[in-house]
């Protein structure tokens, strides 16, 4: 495309014709203030401060809905424009309330910056204040319409980038402002909180609720959200050693861009609470008393070796956590198999998708974990399936509305109807249990109709002759009868997702049933007949609801698999550890974490080190898991909050939250985000990976690491998937990598095909006369998991 030449104050400027005047002088240098205009919004000219002039002629005119044109001369910084410039911003100070002093936007407010810019104090007109009630009744935004400026940033925002159309203008000219649908409450109107408005705000108008004015934050740092899956990227204001602000970071490529959810922006004050747990502490007589660390670890250390000395590696456990980093989850794993020698590791993600993703993992090697949430925009058809990402995973929430709004057709398929069906093409309410069934009714529809994708199945695909052959023999009409479903909706649905690339976003819905495993075999079976995975678009976006599920796993904090996802059972993988570990490893499947509870009701495990999650709430039957942890001979707690299971510990070790110090989390899109600390950990409270390194010196590791990036250098030379890591510095990202020799969609051409798997019969039985009903369970917008983290949030708990 042939680019646009111009000048702006006589430079010489080239740049692609669709460029605004605005861009095309940023891009060059040239400042010109605005107070509308942000990069992830549509551009609307509405507060004229970007005026620039054109040179022939003198047409005054905003820059940011002006495209460039071909010679065009513009002038930034004529008298005229300066003067027009001057005058918009003295009636916005006229008009405005002088409460800066105690206004939590303070010096970043961006009208007052500009005002200084321009040399502004005195307006020399009239004060025109335009009082507005306070509104304080939530817990999360303060409004103080009072210092609105009519930008319509957050009503752009709301409805350009959350997608919820809360808020919109009310009233016209002097009285106008931003209100809910019948100026209602925000608490009584569609808004979730997400406080994407607050941070998108040029002005105190919207702040974030606190307890107190607690000025503008002395350090700013950038780091990853501690909550789900999507891993946003944060800007996290400090004061002291408190945190006190929270924004999306604003860097370029983001998952998340402009945007966060109501945990990302205000559940973050749980970092603050009281319970959160600042010093070791030993159970001696009966009593928790505080002891110093060389004394905690010390006993931790010489009860777990006594337990193996006395009962074998085998009656010791070790459930580790997906809140955890990439290094610290690294450290336990090696922990457990080379000081203690069992693979009695677990963590957290166990109860969610992992076990789904199993079979998926195995055949397709891992090659498909890609899947930028970004894409979704892009995609052709999306099926959502069991999932409801306004709740559990919010910012990929907004990626589907935006997508549905830009005529992708999204079709949802769930036992109920969430937030996205009114948004969607179709929705599909189906029979609860009957998952397996209509993805095989959706697949056997298709491959009647010819809507295969033969060039793909030839490509990249195995077993493709005799996966047809047995979906020849179902009889869909029949199939249908058992879902609940309309067959005219299906074949409607078959329309519409027919000769086009699926994404497939799937939730807990269909990877925390019984038939998880064999929906996602079904899953992965349709996306390859259908052509759906690698670059050409689709993919398979599957919601973890924890920030480092997939971390996890990849660093074999699990019972089955080495780090790199190496089952236990493949030798020439485990001999690789062996060789760099220095050590025998059992080829044999360590304990789950549901068996270890086992092992522990029957007495058979003894000791139990619990690092980042709180089994006793987060287990299913808490009185059974906690009735189980009661027979342990030692029960290790290493935790940031003061929890129902460290009420039971024998040892606990306080650990340090994500914003207190370095390391990585791996997200759902296959992402790795470094990130440094911005505050110090509290009291006497130290980075997991810290406490797991010095007990393992106490437990015979004669070579400490001393550093998270001598962690991360071993990870690199391991794990070959992380080997990205190796060339980003703090701050910044990289993606999973695929093996060597498996590069199945590379332009080199496919390696290992994928296999169609057989189709399996569903097994799902419904309740009988004891037990009649089906729980259908879901994720809160405003909890995550257990609500451990969340439940210690003040904001979170005064609107529960
Ligand atoms: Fe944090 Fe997830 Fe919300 Fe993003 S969507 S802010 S990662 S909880």
């Amino acid at each position: 495309m042939e680019h646009i030449s111009l000048t702006i104050n006589g430079q010489k400027i080239s740049c692609p014709p669709e460029t605004t005047v605005l861009e095309a002088a940023e891009q060059h240098g040239i400042k010109i203030p605005t107070l509308c205009h942000h990069p992830d919004l549509k551009p609307v000219g509405a507060c004229r401060l970007c005026l620039v002039e054109e040179e022939q002629g003198g047409r005054v005119m905003a820059s940011c809905v002006t495209p460039v044109a071909q010679d065009m001369a513009i002038r930034t910084d004529s008298a005229r424009i300066v003067k027009h410039r001057r005058n918009i911003v003295r009636l916005m100070m006229a008009e405005h309330p002088e409460s800066c002093l105690v206004c939590s936007k303070g010096n970043r407010c961006r009208l007052r910056e500009i005002a200084a810019q321009m040399g502004l104090g005195e307006t020399g007109l009239y004060p025109m204040p335009n009082g507005k009630p306070l509104e304080t009744l939530n817990p999360f935004i303060v409004r103080d319409l009072s210092k609105c400026i009519l930008c319509g940033k957050c009503i752009r925002a709301d409805h350009e980038l959350v997608v919820a159309g809360a808020i919109d203008y009310h009233r016209r000219g002097f009285k106008s402002r931003p209100a809910t649908l019948h100026d209602l409450p925000l608490e009584s109107s569609t808004c979730t909180f997400c406080g994407t408005c607050v941070s998108i705000c040029p002005t105190g108008a919207l702040s974030t609720t606190l307890s107190g004015y607690v000025g503008t934050p002395e350090r700013e740092g950038v780091t990853t959200c501690g909550f789900c899956s999507v891993g946003c990227s944060l800007r996290l204001g400090a004061a002291g050693e408190h945190v006190i602000e929270v924004n999306p970071s604003g860097v370029t490529g983001s998952v998340n861009g402009a945007t966060l959810c109501v945990r990302g922006h205000f559940a973050h004050d749980y970092l603050n609470s009281a319970t959160r747990l600042t010093g070791p502490m030993i159970q001696k007589e009966d009593e928790m008393m505080p002891v110093s660390w060389e004394e905690a670890l010390d006993t931790v250390a010489r009860r777990l070796l006594e337990i193996k000395k006395v009962h074998g590696p085998q009656s010791i456990g070790f459930y580790g956590s997906s809140k955890c980093t990439n290094e610290e989850n690294y450290l336990f794993q090696k922990m457990a198999r080379t000081l203690v020698g069992c693979n009695n590791v677990d963590h957290g993600g166990y109860l969610t998708p992992r076990t789904a993703l199993q079979g998926i993992q195995e055949r397709t090697a891992g090659e498909c974990r890609i899947n930028r949430l970004a894409s979704l925009e892009q995609a052709e058809a999306i099926l959502v399936m069991g999932a409801d990402p306004d709740q559990s995973v919010p910012v990929l929430g907004y990626h589907l509305r935006r997508a549905a709004r830009k005529g992708v057709p999204v079709v949802g398929v769930d036992v109920r109807k969430t937030d996205l069906s009114p948004l969607a093409e179709t929705w599909l309410c189906i029979s609860p249990g009957k998952d397996l069934e209509w993805i095989h009714c959706l697949t056997a529809l298709l491959w009647k109709k010819f809507s295969h994708d033969p060039a793909f199945i030839e490509r990249f695909t195995q077993g493709f002759e005799s996966y047809g052959e047995s979906l020849s023999s179902f009889n869909p009409e029949r199939l249908c009868l058992t879902t609940g479903l309309d067959m005219r909706v299906l074949n409607h649905v078959v329309d519409v997702v027919k000769g086009r690339k699926i994404s497939f976003v799937i939730g807990h819905g269909i990877t925390r049933q019984v038939q998880g495993a064999r929906c996602m075999d079904a899953i992965l079976n349709l996306a390859l007949m259908t052509g759906s995975l690698g670059p050409g678009g689709g993919g398979l976006y599957v919601i973890a609801p924890e920030n480092n599920e997939a971390g996890a796993w990849d660093m074999g904090s699990v019972p089955d698999a080495l780090p790199g996802r190496i089952p236990l059972g493949e030798a020439s993988g485990r001999h690789r550890f062996e060789r760099a570990w220095r050590v025998r490893l059992s080829p044999d499947q360590g304990l789950n974490v549901l068996r270890m509870v086992e092992e522990a009701e029957k007495g058979n495990l003894k000791a139990l080190y619990v690092m980042g999650e709180n089994p006793v709430k987060s287990l299913p039957q808490h009185d059974r898991v906690a009735a189980a942890l009661a027979r342990m001979e030692f029960l290790v707690v290493q935790d940031i909050l003061d929890t129902e299971t460290v009420q039971k510990a024998d040892a606990v070790l306080p650990g340090a939250a994500f914003s207190e110090k370095p390391g990585s989390f791996t997200n759902m899109e296959g992402r790795i985000n470094c990130f440094q600390p911005v505050v110090e950990p509290p009291g006497e409270s130290r980075p997991d990976w810290e406490i797991l390194d010095r007990l393992g010196q106490k437990l015979g590791n004669p070579q400490p690491f001393g550093a998270v990036s001598e962690i991360r250098e071993e990870m690199v030379r391991l794990i070959p998937q992380y080997a990205g890591l190796a060339d980003i510095s703090e701050g910044e990202w990289t993606w999973i990598r695929p093996l060597e020799g498996t590069r199945l969609f590379s332009p080199q051409g496919p390696g290992d095909r994928i296999p169609f798997s057989s189709l399996e019969k569903s097994e799902y039985e419904a309740g009988d006369d004891a037990y009649p009903f089906t729980a259908v369970l879901g994720p809160l917008r405003f909890h995550l998991g257990s609500g451990t983290r969340t439940g210690a949030s003040k904001r979170i708990a005064g609107f529960d």
